[in-house]
């Protein structure tokens, strides 16, 4: 599909809607931040999404889009269920509820110093990560049922986590429509090893410090302040939540026809969020964002237990949000109530100040937005606005520029090195060669993106962290 890009304002553009679009696509980016090179296929994945029967309103992308599978990753599109909304696994991805949690030491950078090193000897061959190497929690069939059922919550119960813990993570830290008979045999068999670990690559567990803080009240009511040690951890659902991908794709794929649904791209296979292939894919993602929660779960408890060795300190979790989901909404288009399917893929959930979703200390504040940047440059947390034009939908990074193979050409082992030296950040990865592929040059500036997420009403920032020091996939 031919794209034909319109600047409506410096921050933002549109794509106008040509057959088969059904809506236009916006684009919250300014020309700097687009997906520009020549062959780089996100902007025309925008307009496919545009296409997808039942969409309502416009397709969405965030500041920091990037090249997906079918979706672009940092895209929104929302369905409506009664018009024969289509849900579609590329509108998730393959790590399903990948997302970020931040949890908050008492402890300032100076406090910290003394113990990084110890805290990184002991936390780098604890905490399980790369590809298939272990997990914290070795668990049984049944054992992981209930996982797919319970969430974070269920992790809690059994000793893994306080109470509290539960009431900063999104929905409470486990989702009621789990349906795992729709979770098949080898998503299950590749589960069942990896519940507590990491996995590959961009995903992380980093030590950081609050280097600038650009609202006290809402900072105050995270539980955030300027020199704060913080932990952030990026995970997802890990081979289970790929096999659900990969099983339901092909599922959808076969039986579009037999629904008269035509998608301008195949890795675009959907399915009316109300048949039956729709409503078991929604199954099994909900038992896969489950998973996800409970892996964050204990790899944070870990890491606290770590915390309160060596420093005789705790972690207070600020939040936990997914930013790989597909959730049923209920929503006003138009002056009418609508469900709506929210697809947020490489986007996270924003929500404003007064929605009736957020626990009671953050009601005044709005939600807390997770937005990891790279290990050697920055992080953030921004809040929900009022205002927000995506469904209250944010960034969740600051999203590729480099392929991995070209951060590879481009980055050297020795140039890591010393980058990450003189950034003085002590960086523990499985492989220092497949680390070069996350060298901060392979990703956009996130202050940047973050500065277009403000100007375009999606969130405003709270909270600047920096790396201290960083366990890689
Ligand atoms: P994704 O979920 O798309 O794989 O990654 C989300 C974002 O995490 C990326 O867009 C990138 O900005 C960020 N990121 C990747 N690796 C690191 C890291 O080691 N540290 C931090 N702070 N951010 C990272
Ligand atoms: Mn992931
Ligand atoms: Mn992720």
């Amino acid at each position: 599909m031919n794209v034909h890009l319109v600047e409506e304002t410096p921050w933002r553009h549109r794509i106008d809607p040509v057959d088969p679009m059904r809506v236009p696509g916006v684009v919250f980016a300014p020309h700097e931040l687009l997906p520009l090179d020549p062959g780089d296929k996100a902007l025309e994945q925008v307009a496919n999404v545009a296409a997808l029967p039942g969409i309502v309103r416009a397709s969405y992308a965030m500041p920091d889009i990037h090249w997906g599978y079918g979706f672009p990753i940092g895209g929104v599109a929302a369905t409506d269920v009664a018009a024969g909304g289509v849900v579609s696994p590329g509108g998730v991805g393959f790590d399903i509820c990948c997302g970020v949690r931040l949890l908050a030491s008492p402890l300032d950078r100076r406090g910290l110093l003394p113990h990084l090193p110890a805290l990184m000897d002991r936390l780098d061959p604890l905490i399980p990560r790369g590809l298939g190497r272990g997990a914290l929690w070795r668990m049984g069939r049944s054992q992981l049922h209930e996982v797919l059922r319970g969430g974070a919550r269920y992790a809690v119960e059994r000793g893994h986590g306080v109470a509290r813990d539960l009431e900063r993570c999104e929905d409470g830290g486990a989702v009621t429509d789990a349906d795992d008979r729709q979770v098949g045999d080898r998503a299950l068999e590749r589960g069942a090893a990896q519940v507590g670990s990491l996995g590959s690559a961009n995903h992380f567990l980093e030590i950081q410090t609050v280097d600038r803080v650009y609202d006290e009240r809402c900072a105050e009511a995270f539980g955030l302040r300027p020199g704060q040690v913080c932990v952030m951890i990026h995970c997802g659902s890990r081979g289970l939540g790929h096999q659900i991908c990969t099983d339901h794709v092909r599922l959808m794929d076969a039986v579009m026809h037999r629904h008269r649904i035509t998608v301008p791209d195949r890795q675009l296979a959907c399915a009316p969020v109300e048949s039956a292939e729709g409503r078991a894919y929604l199954g099994a993602m909900a038992a896969a964002a489950n998973y996800a929660r409970a892996n964050r779960q204990l790899l944070a408890d870990e890491t606290r237990h770590v915390f309160e060795e060596l420093t005789g300190t705790g972690l207070d979790l600020v939040y936990d949000v997914s930013h790989n989901l597909a959730k049923l909404e209920r929503r006003t288009v138009d002056g009418e109530e609508r469900l709506l399917c929210v697809h947020r893929k490489g986007a996270t959930r924003a929500l404003p100040p007064g929605h009736p979703d957020l626990p009671a200390d953050l009601a005044p504040v709005g939600q807390p937005v997770l937005v990891p940047g790279t290990m050697g440059t920055a992080s953030y947390v921004l809040t929900g606005t009022d205002g927000n034009l995506a469904f209250d939908s944010c960034c969740h990074g600051a999203g590729r520029v480099w392929s991995r193979h070209r951060a590879q050409r481009e980055c050297d082992v020795p140039r890591l090195r010393t980058e990450m030296t003189r950034a003085g950040v002590a960086l523990r990865p499985t492989s220092w060669r497949s680390a070069t592929e996350e060298v901060p040059q392979a990703y956009k500036d996130v202050d940047a993106v973050v500065t277009a997420s403000t100007e375009n009403r999606l969130g405003r920032p709270v909270a600047r962290l920096v790396p201290l020091g960083v366990l890689k996939g």
